[in-house]
């Protein structure tokens, strides 16, 4: 892995990450969503023919992680476990899927163990790097309430040991939304009760995934195109809405973020936490006044976005307007133009981009990553201690257990009295008060 990544940053690229959109179709109705069931639109889904040339080219191309999103990819779990197989066979060793949860519904009928047992079986021998679980609110009625799946969080809590005994240890997904906690009405025009409203729902989801069985976790910002703002952003699926449960004002963007970056030490030694403070610290800076914080986005340079309707290479799922055609038409070992998009927060390529973006410096522009580590000591704490973290993490492989003696030396002291070292920095001056 050390040697393939080495060889990567040598050519000035990172190691490459593909999200196959396997389909289109849904069975949930989440509000946040265009791809809910009661949407009328055309679905697509692969053919299976297809998605193994799609992952040849891929696996040709040196490509390190491949994705398998929807959707609802378990709507196709015979395909889906065979194509895992088959991208594991071209020698592709982060593999990756999840589902919305619907299958952990009905939790109660006698045959749920059985069925659990070989569904787990079945996922465990694919070799799967990372299965994830959408949980979308740390209050189990609103998260139901929202996916219109009833009970699915009892029937997580009872499949996950199931899951542990095939060693596997699914994640839980945090899509970022209003409902995160009961945050009814709060908006940036009251930023303390805002920031401390948020802060205390990210707590509460993170003792609520632990408390069911979890030992992993990842968030997923909240990700929508404003037709009425002029990002340039046009999603190639339906993954976006203007649905204002996940419209969230700069403000307010920048103080959830800086609510969640201020939680996650805490919990870092409970639970193999995905989200890194790098990555979030940019995103403060960004919402804060300070829009080029982060290195620029690899999408389009080493992430590829493919999609379930024509098999369709773009730089990434919000990039409709920029088809790069054929995605086993792509060379993917050039180097096109220099990476500079920022403009969106869609942590699948945003937060790889940031994590790298530091080593590629080291070999690409030595002088920048020294003059980095001259003038933004915080940053570079900040980075030193996520690589360090991921170490701890096992690089958050899904197929073992936490290894909590390593964790353990990320347990910080005073934990709840603990505030991320970005301050906010937006024009309102009462958000100077956040931190009281
Ligand atoms: S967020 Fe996922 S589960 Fe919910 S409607 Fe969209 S594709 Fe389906
Ligand atoms: S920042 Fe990355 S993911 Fe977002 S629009 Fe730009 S290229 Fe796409």
């Amino acid at each position: 892995m050390l040697i393939k990544t080495l060889s990567h940053l040598a050519r000035k690229k990172v190691p490459s990450q593909v999200v196959i959109q396997y389909t289109d179709n849904c069975n949930a109705s989440c509000p946040q969503c265009g791809m809910r069931k009661s949407n009328k639109f055309l679905r697509s889904t692969m053919k299976v023919a297809e998605a193994k040339k799609i992952i040849d080219h891929a696996a040709k191309n040196d490509v390190s992680a491949l994705s398998f999103t929807g959707g609802e990819p378990m709507l196709y779990f015979k395909e889906l476990t065979g194509l895992i197989s088959y991208a594991n066979k071209a020698g592709i060793k982060y593999i990756r899927t999840g589902t919305n949860g619907f299958l952990f519904q009905n939790h109660t009928d006698p045959g749920f163990t059985r069925r659990m047992e070989m569904m787990a079986q079945t996922l465990a021998f694919t070799k799967i790097y990372t299965f994830w679980i959408s949980i979308d609110s740390s209050v189990p009625s609103l998260h139901e309430e929202m996916r219109g799946l009833p009970g699915v969080i009892a029937g997580i809590r009872k499949a996950l040991p199931i899951f542990h005994s095939y060693n596997l240890y699914p994640s839980a997904n945090l899509g970022i939304n209003r409902n995160v906690g009961d945050l009814k009405g709060l908006t940036a025009r009251d930023p303390c009760n805002f920031y401390q409203g948020y802060k205390t729902a990210f707590k509460n989801f993170f003792d609520l995934i632990i408390d069911m069985g979890f030992t992993m976790v990842n968030a997923c910002y909240p990700m929508s195109v404003d037709s009425t703002e002029k990002t340039g952003l046009d999603a190639v699926y339906e993954a976006t809405s203007e649905a204002p449960i996940v419209n969230f004002t700069s403000e307010e963007k920048a103080l959830l973020f800086k609510a969640l970056a201020d939680t996650i030490p805490e919990y870092r030694h409970k639970i193999r936490i995905f989200s890194p403070l790098v990555s979030l610290g940019s995103l403060i800076r960004k919402y804060s006044g300070e829009p080029d914080a982060s290195y620029p986005c690899r999408g389009g340079a080493d992430f590829f976005f493919v999609d379930a309707k024509n098999g369709n290479a773009y730089p990434c799922g919000y990039k409709g307007g920029e088809s790069l055609g054929q995605f086993t038409r792509l060379d993917l070992t050039k180097n096109g133009d220099k990476p500079s998009c920022r403009e969106c927060d869609w942590e699948c390529f945003r937060d790889p981009s940031e994590l790298f973006g530091p080593l590629l410096d080291m070999f690409d522009k030595p002088l920048s990553f020294i003059k980095k580590i001259r003038n933004d000591r915080e940053y570079m704490k900040v980075w030193l201690d996520d690589t360090l973290y991921y170490r701890a993490c096992d690089l958050f492989n899904g197929r073992k257990k936490p290894d909590y003696k390593k964790l353990a030396s990320f347990k910080v002291k005073n934990s709840s009295s603990f505030v991320f070292p970005y301050p906010i920095n937006i024009k309102n001056p009462s958000y100077a008060n956040v931190e009281d």
